[in-house]
C-alpha cells in the first residue's frame, strides 16, 4: 500500500516508537504478533460476527437528500453514529480487545480524556468477562461524570489520576506507568490512530471497515465505488483513517480532513494541529503537534472532548505534508450552528465532533453531479447540554 506504514514503523517521516525502554518488551510483543493475528481467519471470523451482531454492521450509507438539495451535490452520511455505543470508538475496541484475548492478556487498562474511548473499553471489557482499568484525570471526572458513571455500571474501575493538570495527559501517564509494571498480564487499548508503531497502524486497519463498507454501498447506490470527496473530522484521526482508508490509492478521490479551530486558529484556544503545529514527538511517535517554541506541548482547546488533542496520527502528518489529504478546521461556533442544520434538516442530531466535518461543506464548491461521502462519526446525545447551553433550548 502506497500510503502504508514502512516495516520500521514509519509513514514517510512520521511515526516510529519513541518509548522509555522500560515499554520495549510489551510493544515488541504486539509488533511481532499483530499481523498475525489480524489475518488469522479465525480472528477476523469472530471481528466480523462481533461487528455484525453486536456493533450492529454494516452501518448505512444513507443518501441525505435534503442536505444534497442546499449543496448541489450527491451528500451521503455514512452513519457510524448508530454503531452501539453511539460512534466508530466500538470498532477499534472490539478488535484490541480479541487481540488481547490471543495474546492471553488478564487484564486491560486504557487513558480516557472526555470518556468516550474509555466508556467503549468497559463495554468490550464487559462483553469479554475481562478486568478492566481506566485511568481519567480527576477534573476530567468531574467534567464527565455520567460517562464515568457508565463506566462503573459496565464494571470498570475508574482510578483518577491526580497529577499536574489532573488531565488526559495525567491519566495516559498512569496508564503507562501501570503497563510498565504489568508487562505480562495487561493489554493497554488506546483510542486513536496515534501512540508507538504498531498503534496507528493496527487502530486504522481495524477503523477501515469504514470505508471498505462504503466502497460496496457506492456501488450499490451510485453505481461507482468512487465519490470525488471524502471527508471526516479528526481528533488524533481514526474515524479519518478510517474513512479514507480503502481510498488512499484512488487518487482521484479528494480526501478532506477537518480539525478543531476552537474559538479560532489565532485565538490562543484552538485544536487546529496542523495549522498550529510543528513536527515532534508526541505519545510515542513522531507526528505534528502543537507546541511552544521550546518543545512543550500546548495545552489544545475545542468545545468538543474528542477533538481536543495537540496531535494528530503520524500517518496524518504523512498525507498532510505530501498534499493526498487536505486539512481544513472549522470553529466551535460554526460547529455548533452545522450540529443544529443536520438535526432540523436530515432528523440527525450529530455529535459535536462530526458537526466539524458537516460544517465544512459551507465552505465547499461543488459540480451537480458530485458523490460526496461524509463520515457520521457519532451521535450526539453526549453533546445534548452543550448544545442546550449554546442555543438556550
Ligand atoms: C473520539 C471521537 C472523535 C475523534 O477521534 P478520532 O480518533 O479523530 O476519530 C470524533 N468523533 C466522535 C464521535 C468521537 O467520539
Amino acid at each position: 500500500m502506497k500510503y502504508g506504514v514502512n516495516e520500521q514503523g514509519y509513514y514517510g517521516d512520521f511515526g516510529g516508537a519513541y518509548i522509555p525502554e522500560m515499554l520495549y518488551p510489551n510493544v515488541e510483543e504486539l509488533r511481532a504478533e499483530y499481523i498475525k493475528i489480524l489475518s488469522d481467519p479465525e480472528f477476523k471470523a469472530e471481528f466480523d460476527q462481533l461487528l455484525k451482531d453486536y456493533v450492529g454492521r454494516p452501518s448505512p450509507l444513507y443518501h441525505a437528500k435534503r442536505y444534497s438539495e442546499k449543496y448541489g451535490a450527491n451528500i451521503f452520511f455514512k452513519r457510524e453514529d448508530l454503531n452501539h455505543t453511539g460512534s466508530h470508538k466500538i470498532n477499534n475496541a472490539i478488535g484490541q480487545i480479541l487481540l488481547a484475548k490471543r495474546l492471553g492478556k488478564k487484564r486491560i487498562i486504557a487513558e480516557t480524556g472526555a470518556g468516550q474511548h474509555g466508556v467503549a473499553t468497559a463495554t468490550v471489557c464487559a462483553l469479554m468477562g475481562i478486568e478492566c482499568i481506566v485511568y481519567m484525570g480527576e477534573i476530567d471526572m468531574e467534567r464527565q461524570a455520567p460517562n464515568v458513571a457508565r463506566m462503573k455500571m459496565l464494571g470498570a474501575t475508574v482510578v483518577p489520576a491526580t497529577s499536574g493538570s489532573k488531565t488526559l495527559k495525567d491519566a495516559t501517564n498512569e496508564a503507562l506507568r501501570d503497563w510498565i509494571g504489568n508487562p505480562v498480564d495487561t493489554h493497554y487499548i488506546i483510542g486513536s490512530v496515534v501512540g508507538p508503531y504498531p498503534y496507528p497502524d493496527m487502530v486504522a486497519r481495524f477503523q477501515a471497515i469504514i470505508s471498505a463498507e462504503t466502497k460496496k454501498q457506492l456501488l450499490e447506490q451510485t453505481g461507482s465505488e468512487l465519490p470525488q470527496y471524502v471527508m471526516a473530522c479528526v481528533g488524533g484521526g481514526s474515524n479519518a483513517m478510517g474513512m479514507f482508508y480503502h481510498f488512499l490509492d484512488d487518487e482521484e478521490v479528494k480526501l478532506v480532513a477537518v480539525e478543531a479551530a476552537g474559538k479560532g486558529v489565532n485565538s490562543g484556544h484552538s485544536a487546529a494541529t496542523t495549522f498550529l503545529g510543528r513536527e515532534g514527538v508526541l505519545h510515542g511517535s513522531r507526528t505534528i503537534l502543537m507546541q511552544s517554541d521550546d518543545g512543550q506541548v500546548v495545552e489544545p482547546y475545542s468545545i468538543s472532548a474528542g477533538l481536543d488533542y495537540p496531535g494528530i496520527g503520524p500517518q496524518h502528518a504523512h498525507l498532510y505534508k505530501i498534499n493526498r489529504a487536505t486539512y481544513v478546521s472549522i470553529t466551535d461556533d460554526e460547529a455548533l450552528n452545522a450540529g443544529l442544520l443536520c438535526s432540523q434538516m436530515e432528523g440527525i442530531i450529530p455529535a459535536i465532533e462530526t458537526a466539524h466535518a458537516l460544517a465544512y461543506l459551507e465552505k465547499m464548491t461543488f459540480q451537480k453531479n458530485d458523490n460526496v461521502v461524509i463520515c457520521l462519526s457519532g451521535r450526539g446525545d453526549k453533546d445534548l447540554s452543550t448544545y442546550i447551553k449554546h442555543f438556550g433550548f
